[in-house]
């Protein structure tokens, strides 16, 4: 049977030598350590959010070894609003075992990209295609998404069979002497023309004469994706305690959900009898949990207070201290009170 995307190469990739999105980590000759740092910030994160932490990152750590040597809370710092901190967890990672396995130098070979921490199968391709052009479909919800358009498969996206039919297909036809840009043109198409949510813009896509589901009127109900479980929701009470100019914090535990990172206290047991005002809502929303937060104030007035609290200042609240993104209207409530 031929393949039903034998006819895209090439105006595909005649369409991306036009309309390549700039983005700082392309480069003429592309660098494995930025385009590795850029595709773990693109992972769940939109490109106009990543620009600035990648710029902000480089200039923190401009090589491997700066990395490797980061210490882990202030790499937390570079990281915080980004989320999903675990991909800076394994960068750090990784760079220490790029330091310790690969003497320093960013490894060539598929098999020794993918063995990094927080390396998979996507990563990988996206690497060894895009740095050392070797024939990988860097296949994620974007390419799946572009080719179940262009196939009018309405496999549910989300399935293990539907992610290696897409990978066989691609594989076969990816041009052995343009697999990054091929990669990259499909990742460009997907991100400004065949748009997610319904809205391609098929009008304007190079791919139009060659796509089944705009053949078949069907490109706004595809992809299919299988419905989502609802989200477990968390009550908590989140206390800004204020003692002078200072609020307490603590750490969070070393694993589970935003671990290591810093939070305000959300108990009241070690508060008995203090005073709390109400200040309001707060709610976050994370992959599978919904946290909806009542935040207070307590002015503490004891000598003594938990072992795990620290007390810090408007700066290094600021400035030291990694909060996760789910506290930040928490954080805001705090300043407007100074
Ligand atoms: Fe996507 Fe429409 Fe192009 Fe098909 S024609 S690939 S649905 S933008």
């Amino acid at each position: 049977m031929s393949n039903p995307l034998e006819q895209i190469p090439i105006p595909l990739l005649s369409w991306y030598e036009q309309n390549a999105r700039e983005l700082p980590w392309r480069e003429e000759k592309s660098n494995p350590y930025r385009v590795w740092v850029s595709e773990i910030m693109l992972q769940q994160t939109r490109v106009t959010a990543v620009l600035g932490y990648f710029t902000r990152f480089m200039s923190e750590y401009p090589e491997i070894k700066d990395l490797a040597n980061a210490e882990e809370e202030s790499l937390m710092k570079v990281w915080q609003g980004l989320g999903y901190y675990s991909r800076a967890r394994n960068l750090h990672k990784a760079a220490k075992q790029i330091m310790e396995e690969h003497g320093g130098i960013f490894p060539r070979e598929y098999k020794e990209i993918h063995a990094l921490s927080g390396i998979g199968d996507y990563t990988a391709s996206a690497i060894s295609s895009i740095c050392y052009g070797e024939p990988y479909p860097a296949v994620d919800g974007n390419l799946l998404r572009v080719v179940a358009r262009l196939t009018a498969d309405d496999e549910d996206i989300t399935s293990i069979s539907m992610k290696k039919k897409v990978t066989n297909l691609l594989s076969e036809i990816m041009p052995l002497q343009a697999s990054g840009k091929f990669n990259q043109a499909l990742m460009d198409l997907g991100a400004m023309i065949c748009l997610p949510n319904g809205i391609p813009l098929c009008a304007r896509c190079p791919l139009s004469e060659f796509c089944q589901a705009f053949e078949q009127d069907k490109a706004a109900e595809l992809p299919y994706r299988s419905p989502k479980k609802a989200r477990k929701v968390e009550d908590k009470d989140i206390y800004l305690i204020v003692r002078d100019d200072m609020v307490a914090l603590r750490q969070r535990e070393k694993k589970g959900l935003l671990a290591g990172l810093w939070e305000y206290p959300s108990e009241l047991a070690c508060m008995e009898n203090e005073e709390t005002t109400y200040l309001g809502n707060a709610k976050h929303i994370f992959t599978h949990i919904e946290w909806h937060m009542r935040i207070f104030l307590v002015y503490w007035h004891r000598d003594t207070c938990p072992s795990n609290w620290v007390w810090v200042n408007k700066e290094e609240l600021i400035e030291k201290y990694p909060i996760p993104t789910a506290f930040s209207q928490v954080t805001k409530m705090y300043i407007d009170l100074n």
